[in-house]
């Protein structure tokens, strides 16, 4: 619950410059950008933000939700279909936005932290809150929302009950920092580092750097490595660290890695200031090295500093989504537990809809600043909004105000209190989010629900994914629709998990290679349509059930669905030709048009919906020639075929490397199918993608070998000398082919390539390990990139479709969301 709220007309006031407001009092306690987060719809304001698709139109959706206030930029828009909302008129919503949350920022004077830097915000802007939430009541940024949009909503966060926050400003070419700056108003400031991301913005580093400092332009304090304080304004009370140099305030004299952590020693101001934190790699020990100087610069004294350092815990921002036992899916985010991540957590939640029913594990919610009833309050409403059916309470606190949840659920004292009395035969066909606070130990939940998982798993980054897929997006010409290739079990990467996140983002189509993936789609809450490749006749009638659309490439295929339709007394179903322009797979030759047409024209079974056609080399350049033939042939012939049946259809052609090499050829949609998967055989767009797909296991043991001892089946691999080897679970039954064993192949163990020493057997390999510092129990990755994904494919020959398709089904899935 927001206590310093505005009315629709003060915000008027402050932001637009015309604006019909019929109920000029409505309160507005959120403020959205993205219409599928839509909750508490009366209180929420709208931005209609420009450069996204038909912006306008979700102003249609979101009145019938219940959205009363919107901020438009088309003066062109008629408002006076949508008679019970106020409009704000704003030629620029995006900078009315960032005005309006610029002002909300004026009215506290409480110390606000502003972090930048190229790596590292986020974490120290967690570590912070770790550190200091004992004493102050924090308001932070969400997740890392560091953008020209994520600051301003950020920033609205802020309210009367905090005493303190802290805000991570990114940025991507210069200009930004500027209107950041004017946003968050930072009175102090911490520079994390700088690395290479995001160099295309910029010119050079030196105005990289210059132009993260912008956001330091007002502060009293700013806090940073020495090697910046060139580049620190000139008035600021400037506090710096250094590995090298004596003179900067924070000395850092010796870094020690142990087996359990890392040992820091520095002096600061003459004293001899010793930490240690759990963590052993370089990163993690420069946020702590800044984290060290804010507390220090903050006035905690030197035991405070040590014992709350020695606590830190990884910052893990995602939630994680793997099958649970009796057909659950289990959303997994047991790391912390704050009102903001939980409105996150929820809006993924949400996002599934493999299973009617969704279910919350929810621990006491920590250091809110809210008192205990308004704090429940608040989430019992936001259950509300999100559709939680049923509500699991676990702690003390929360457990006090269970008068406030529904009636379908229960509570309990603690984790151990839960999992005592927990019947696993209660959860059934649900979707269950895990949310608790660190303290609670809700990973042992976590495994009792989840599905055994085998200790190789292919990890799905969903981020990754939707970064692939509005790369292409951006790709196409307006009005081009969008049909993701989803067969084959999503290339291996999954099925209505992928499903999921492409329908929440609005594609129009999906297609698989069979009726039977269509099928599971539909039974798991998937309503985009659907093209099914390879129809087949003991297939029609789950096809028609399931409201699939056949692809129909041959006269034979026609007549047969047709047949089909006619018997069940189904007329106008849509269907997909299929043309062959050259692959010579499946589709009807082009001089079948006179049979396609008169059967069209003289049965009212089937309609058509698109015809389309494949391109055989679309990334390659020596082929071009063929591949204007291929285009030029289809377009041929729907011209024709459109005049003969008197209708228009869809038209298609573009496969994932033709939707930038031949944008002429996008015609009214593509069919995206690697590239989603992060791989694209043009090299161009290669390089803008994401790595969606990590295979990985672990080291199930170690073993001293001597020289000329022979390794696994038929003794093929010998000791070259003596030395260590390791066991890994992942064989030639999981994908890992046995044509890498013998050396052929290579894993990576805590960052260094181990080559495999005989042959692959059916479950296991053995890895040569001689030299490298490897422990049982280490994670080994077999891929997570794409020149892993090239290089592996060159080694077995073939391409990294194969690798990836070949990863067996036994091979657990897991979906993160970051
Ligand atoms: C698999 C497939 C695609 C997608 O091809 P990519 O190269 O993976 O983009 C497109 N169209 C058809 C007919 C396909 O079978």
């Amino acid at each position: 619950m927001k206590e310093f709220t505005y009315s629709i007309e003060q915000i008027s006031a402050l932001i637009s410059e015309k604006s019909s407001l019929p109920f000029p009092n409505q309160v507005i306690h959120r403020l959205l950008t993205d219409s599928r987060k839509v909750t508490e719809t009366k209180n929420t304001l709208f931005f209609v933000l420009k450069g996204r698709k038909n912006a306008h139109h979700y102003i249609k959706d979101l009145y019938h939700k219940g959205v009363r206030s919107f901020v438009y930029y088309d003066q062109g828009f008629d408002i006076t279909n949508f008679p019970d909302a106020n409009f704000l008129y704003s030629p620029d919503p995006l900078r009315a936005l960032q005005n309006l949350a610029a002002v909300h920022r004026g009215k506290f004077s409480f110390p606000v932290i502003g972090i930048t830097g190229s790596n590292g915000k986020t974490v120290v802007k967690e570590w912070l809150y770790q550190l200091l939430a004992y004493k102050y009541t924090i308001v932070r940024s969400p997740k890392s929302y560091n953008s020209q949009i994520g600051v301003p909503l950020s920033i609205w966060k802020m309210d009367t009950l905090y005493n303190l926050a802290i805000f991570e400003a990114g940025i991507s070419q210069t200009g930004e920092m500027e209107r950041l700056e004017k946003i968050i108003k930072p009175s102090i400031g911490v520079f994390t580092n700088i690395g290479s991301s995001h160099d295309e913005g910029f010119s050079d580093k030196e105005e990289k750097i210059a132009e993260k400092f912008k956001l330091f332009a007002h502060v009293n304090k700013l806090i940073c490595n020495k090697e910046f304080s060139e580049y620190a304004p000139q008035s600021v009370d400037l506090y710096t660290w250094s590995l090298d140099d004596n003179t900067a305030n924070l000395y850092v004299k010796e870094i020690s890695v142990e087996d359990t952590g890392t040992s820091i020693k520095s002096t600061y101001e003459d004293r001899e200031i010793s930490i240690k934190i759990p963590f052993k790699d370089k990163a993690s020990t420069e946020n702590a090295i800044t984290c060290l100087l804010v507390m220090l610069v903050f006035g905690y004294s030197e035991s405070e500093i040590e014992d709350k350092m020695s606590k830190l815990h990884p910052v893990k921002m995602r939630l994680e989504m793997k099958s649970g036992i009796n057909n659950t899916s289990i959303i997994d985010d047991s790391y912390n537990s704050d009102l903001s991540s939980l409105e996150i957590a929820l809006d993924f939640l949400n996002h599934q809809q493999q299973h009617q029913n969704k279910t919350l594990i929810l621990s006491d919610i920590q250091q809110s600043g809210l008192d205990g009833q308004q704090l429940y309050q608040t989430v019992a409403r936001l259950l509300e909004s999100k559709g939680v059916d049923k509500v699991i309470g676990i702690g003390e606190e929360i457990s006090k105000h269970q008068n406030l949840f529904g009636s379908n659920s229960s509570f309990f004292s603690d984790t151990s209190n839960f999992l005592d009395k927990l019947d696993l035969s209660a959860f059934r066909d649900e979707t269950i989010l895990l949310k608790g606070a660190r303290t609670f130990g809700f990973e042992k939940i976590s495994s009792a629900l989840s599905q055994q998982v085998h200790e190789t798993i292919l990890e799905i980054n969903l981020n990754a994914m939707e970064h692939n897929l509005n790369y292409y997006r951006s790709k196409l010409k307006p009005g081009v629709k969008l049909m993701t290739m989803v067969k084959a079990f999503g290339y291996g990467s999954g099925s209505f998990e992928i499903a999921n996140l492409l329908q929440f983002n609005h594609v129009d189509y999906l297609s698989v290679a069979y009726a039977d993936e269509g099928v599971t789609l539909r039974q798991n809450g998937i309503t985009l349509p659907i093209m099914v490749m390879s129809p087949e006749i003991s297939s029609l009638e789950a096809i028609v059930k399931h409201q699939l659309e056949p692809e129909i490439f041959s006269q034979s295929t026609l007549e047969a669905f047709s047949n089909y339709l006619q018997n069940a007394g189904i007329s106008n179903y849509p269907i997909h030709l299929k043309l062959d322009t050259g692959m010579h797979r499946l589709g009807f030759m082009p001089d079948e048009l006179d049979f396609i047409a008169d059967f069209i024209k003289t049965k009212n079974t089937v309609k058509i919906q698109s015809v389309f056609s494949h391109l055989v080399a679309s990334e390659s350049p020596i082929h071009d020639d063929f591949t204007r033939q291929q285009i030029s042939i289809i377009k041929d012939f729907t011209n024709k075929l459109e005049q003969r049946i008197g209708y228009t259809f869809i038209k298609h052609i573009c496969n994932t490397s033709a939707i930038t090499r031949w944008p002429e050829a996008q015609f009214d949609m593509v069919r995206l199918g690697i590239g989603l998967y992060g791989v694209d055989n043009f090299s161009e767009d290669d390089e803008n993608l994401e790595q969606v797909a990590v295979l990985k296991t672990t080291v199930s043991q170690i073993k001293q070998i001597k020289r000329g001892e022979t390794i696994g089946y038929g003794r093929r691999g010998v000791m070259p000398e003596d030395g260590q080897i390791a066991t890994v679970k992942i064989g030639y039954a999981d994908g890992f082919l046995r044509a890498l064993g013998n050396g052929v192949g290579s894993m990576f163990i805590n960052g260094e390539e181990v080559f495999t020493i005989g042959n692959i057997c059916m479950d296991m390999c053995m890895l040569n390990i001689t030299g490298k510092n490897v422990k049982e129990g280490d994670e080994v990755i077999v891929f997570n990139s794409q020149k892993r994904l090239y290089k592996l494919a060159e080694k077995l020959n073939t391409i990294p479709y194969e690798i990836l398709t070949s990863v067996s089904q036994r091979v657990k899935r897991v979906y993160y969301y970051e």
